[in-house]
């Protein structure tokens, strides 16, 4: 009887054994298929960013003219709080994205997008301030873009398809957006990026970050920083997401994610 237990627990010890060795086989299969679809979605790094035809140059850096006027956006965003954040936020973004690079000739050959996507060549000394400012006038440049006096309603289209595939419903999308951006602590973006694997996905950065900086295509984003809603909506940051759907741009928006699907 004791023979019997003993060849018995060795079976099984054997079959655990086996089951063990199939299943660390296959994370690591996991892991090497995870590796190849994150290298060939590396595409995304000739992609621009700033504008859908060109990259943000950095010789000098320029501040681009608001597309609007200051009260256009009233439906979300109130004049006061518009030309702060254009004429002041965004221009010292600016400055001190040149004030970075002034001594670096090399540097400033670089768009925007290329620097942040490689940080680790710039050099130490500078590198915050160049994370920090050179991603203040990209996402402040894109911001402007994908809003407009006339947005608003629902995206129409592949996007708009692709939204209801991946969140359920319109509705959906923007309650789990705004979640996320009431969700970020302190001062950031939330964005909608198109993932490494290619697939849509609702993200939040810190600061002054943008979503290349981890091989994701920012289709749209929202700054929920207390300077782009604090005059008018006080500390209610979720009012503000909820109220900027109004100013939405939906064909800029589209135009983006088709961008990214080419070289996804
Ligand atoms: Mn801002």
């Amino acid at each position: 009887m004791l023979k019997y237990l003993q060849k018995t627990f060795a079976l099984l010890l054997t079959v655990v054994l086996l089951s063990t060795l199939l299943m660390a086989c296959d994370t690591v299969t996991t892991a090497e298929s995870e590796t190849a679809t994150a290298s060939s979605t590396a595409a995304y790094s000739s992609l621009p960013v700033a504008y859908t035809d060109k990259e943000l140059s950095a010789s000098p850096a320029k501040l681009p003219p608001l597309p609007y006027d200051n009260t256009a956006l009233s439906k979300a965003i109130d004049a006061e709080t518009m030309k702060l954040h254009h004429d002041a936020h965004h221009a010292a973004y600016v400055n001190n994205l040149n004030d970075a690079l002034k001594n670096f000739q090399n540097l400033q050959k670089r768009s925007v997008e290329s620097l942040l996507r490689d940080l680790n060549s710039v050099p130490e000394d500078i590198r915050t301030k160049v994370r920090n400012n050179g991603g203040g006038h990209l996402n402040h440049t894109m911001f402007w873009q994908i809003m407009s006096p006339e947005g608003g309603g629902e995206p129409t289209g592949e996007l708009a398809q692709e939204i209801n595939t991946t969140f359920g419903s319109f509705d959906q999308f923007k309650q789990q957006f705004n979640q996320a951006g009431a969700s970020r602590f302190g001062s950031g973006w939330v964005w909608l990026v198109r993932n490494p694997q290619g697939q849509l996905q609702i993200t939040t950065t810190a600061n002054q970050d943008n979503p290349i900086m981890e091989g994701s295509y920012p289709i749209m984003g929202n700054d929920v920083w207390e300077h782009a809603y604090y005059l008018r909506y006080r500390n209610r940051r979720g009012e503000y997401l909820n109220n900027w759907w109004n100013v939405v741009n939906w064909p800029e928006i589209n135009k983006r994610s088709q961008l990214s699907l080419k070289q996804s």
